[in-house]
């Protein structure tokens, strides 16, 4: 492997086919995988993860918003595409490019059979989402009746499946609220099935419940963080691997000595000899200040270099005083011997917000 010469995000596709076949040996024969690739597949490159996954198998696909599906749709995907958070503006591109909606409302619903009617569509695929306790979208107990009602008097769309989204399915001590969240799911789904003489693909479980639950696998299940090589749980992690590597290079050393400062604000106050490396990365790119002052660190040939003072909007200093190394030499941020749950971790966050916000600007690069 070269060494980076620039900011690069490393995107491993044996990673990725490790981690799929991981997930989709924990599933129930004929469970179907959806694979979850919104937000530039979690920061890594939609297009390249799912050419792979359609490659490896992957039944379907969700993103969050129309667009998403859209590039997707550009890049000659044409593998089914959920877009989970439609939204009406977007209604008549999601027929244009043969994406489906999630109808999570009586809104949502009733637009989507008007516009596909006025289309003269037929049995137009569409998703229903049913609340369940996350209270973010879908339908409840209370308004499910407008569903059924609706669907029978229009040819127009087909419900290909219906599914819930689980509010803490990583959490041990939420268990009892995630197991009423399957029951309750179960029931709206019985309903469903039996309200339109038909069983659509039923969906409940995310990466963490696949592996908590999984006797709630229902016949798919929606896996996004998983196949990046991340469970929210350090044993599931180390089944999986990251797909993601972050790495930079040192621009320049600075020898610095008693009283000099680095960076703005002079954050930094130098207390004796020391030595500093200068990386191309910044709040920018999606390292953000509060991995500053020390916070967190990168691998410089395999040792721990703490940042110094306030992260740049551009750049970033780190304190290489103990490390034997030289301009050019590749510093690593994340992957590798650094793993981003920890490093996020240090910043206070999770790795779905640390790699997800990695920035458009730093150079992809697919290996493997
Ligand atoms: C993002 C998302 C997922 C994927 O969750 P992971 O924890 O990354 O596996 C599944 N379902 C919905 C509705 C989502 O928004």
């Amino acid at each position: 492997m070269p060494k980076a010469e620039e900011s690069v995000l490393e995107i491993d596709l044996n990673a990725l086919a490790h981690n799929f076949k991981t997930i989709k040996s924990q599933l129930t024969p004929g469970v179907k995988f959806m694979s979850v690739i919104k937000a530039y597949a979690y920061g890594n490159d939609s297009v390249a993860i799912a050419q792979k996954l359609e490659e490896l198998g992957t039944d379907y696909f969700a993103v969050a918003y129309t667009e998403e599906g859209i590039r997707l749709r550009k890049a000659g995907i044409t593998s089914p595409i959920l877009i989970l958070h439609s939204q009406p503006v977007n209604f008549p591109k999601i027929i244009e490019h043969c994406l489906e909606p999630n109808l999570y409302s009586a809104r949502t619903l009733e637009l989507f059979i008007r516009i596909a009617e006025k289309q003269k569509q037929k049995d137009y695929p569409v998703h229903i989402k049913f609340n369940t306790g996350m209270n973010r979208l879908g339908f409840t107990e209370v308004n499910y009746y407008n569903i059924p009602e609706k669907i029978k008097k229009t040819s127009a769309i087909k419900i290909v499946s219906a599914f819930s989204h689980l509010a803490a399915s990583e959490n041990w001590r939420e268990r009892e609220f995630t197991l009423s969240q399957i029951h309750n799911f179960s029931n709206l789904a019985t309903q469903l099935v039996k309200d339109i003489d038909y069983e659509p693909l039923l969906h409940i479980c995310n990466t963490s419940a696949i592996f908590n639950y999984p006797k709630a696998g229902f016949s798919m299940v929606r896996s996004g963080l998983g196949l990046y090589g991340f469970a929210n749980d350090p044993k599931l992690n180390a089944r999986l691997k990251p797909v993601g590597t972050l790495k930079t290079v040192i621009s320049q050393i600075q020898e610095l000595e008693k009283g000099d400062t680095v960076g703005y604000g002079r954050a930094f106050k130098v207390k004796g000899p020391t030595r500093t490396a200068t990386v191309p990365l910044g709040h920018a790119d999606g390292i953000k200040r509060i991995y500053g002052h020390g916070k967190a660190g990168f691998f410089v040939n395999g040792k721990y270099a703490p940042i110094v003072g306030k992260v740049c909007m551009d750049i970033i200093m780190i304190d290489v005083t103990q490390i034997d190394c030289k301009e050019g030499d590749e510093v690593i941020v994340f992957g590798g011997p650094q793993h981003a749950t920890r490093f996020a971790a240090a910043g206070g966050t999770i790795p779905y917000e640390l790699i997800t916000g990695i920035s458009q600007r730093v150079t992809r690069k697919i290996i493997n």
